[in-house]
């Protein structure tokens, strides 16, 4: 394939999610504006992922620090970008100056690595914190009955803000597992709202992905973050 096919695939494929993201969201009873979209950008060469910014996709998901910041000049600056993936704690210095939001938070320790860095470069870093919903060894996040507990720990670190949730649903499940995996996580969030507890907001339910995104738009979701069905298979 030419690079121009490429590209003209990726610009249709942004019109089509678009539409489908707002129509999905008509018909749950939600405002399309309610839904935010994400180009996921891991493994996906920076020309494409700058279609998809010229497109609208303004929001940038990355999955790892090394990509990151070997891309990260190639970036049409009007994009903003998002940390996704697992975090190691001695890659947080890498990446801080140039994300917006980490949604990937599972440990106290992780967080405090933020927070320092965040200090450093004059900010305060918004987050999410990730959870686990299948309780999957293999992945990184929490296990939904400890998030109160999590959260009051999190209140007390500076420079980092937790403005919601992100979870990602097993690859295995079924559609009715993975919507239950999304009602209860919406449930969880709705939950924690009404807890109002200090220095803990939630805006942010980052949940739906190239499979799923529908779903997770009927169960609340103001975030879905869009790889394959945007730029095509990975490799
Ligand atoms: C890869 C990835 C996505 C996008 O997955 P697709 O199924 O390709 O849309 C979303 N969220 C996270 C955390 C990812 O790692």
């Amino acid at each position: 394939m030419t690079e121009n096919q490429q590209l003209e695939i990726v610009r249709e494929n942004a019109k089509r999610i678009k539409y489908e993201v707002s129509e999905a969201a008509v018909k749950y009873g939600r405002t399309p504006d309610d839904v935010r979209i994400m180009a996921v950008t891991k493994t996906v060469p920076a020309m494409l992922v700058n279609a998809a910014i010229e497109e609208g996709f303004s929001l940038l998901g990355e999955n790892r620090a090394q990509e990151l910041c070997a891309k990260y000049d190639e970036y049409s600056q009007n994009a903003e970008i998002h940390f996704i993936g697992r975090l190691q704690t001695n890659k947080v210095k890498y990446i801080t100056d140039k994300i917006s939001m980490i949604q990937s938070v599972d440990s106290i320790k992780l967080a405090r690595e933020i927070s320092k860095h965040a200090q450093k470069h004059g900010k305060t870093m918004p987050v999410l914190v990730e959870i686990n919903a299948a309780m999957e060894q293999s992945k990184g996040g929490i296990n939904r009955a400890a998030l109160t507990e999590f959260l009051c720990e999190l209140a007390q670190i500076p420079f980092i803000k937790v403005e919601g949730l992100m979870t990602i649903p097993p690859a295995d499940a079924d559609e009715l597992e993975t919507e239950k995996f999304f009602s209860q996580l919406y449930g969880s969030f709705l939950d924690t709202r009404e807890q109002k507890i200090d220095n803990i907001n939630m805006y942010t339910l980052s949940m739906g992905m190239s499979s799923d995104y529908k779903s997770a738009i009927k169960h609340g979701s103001t975030l879905v973050r869009i790889g394959s069905a945007l730029f095509g298979l990975r490799k």
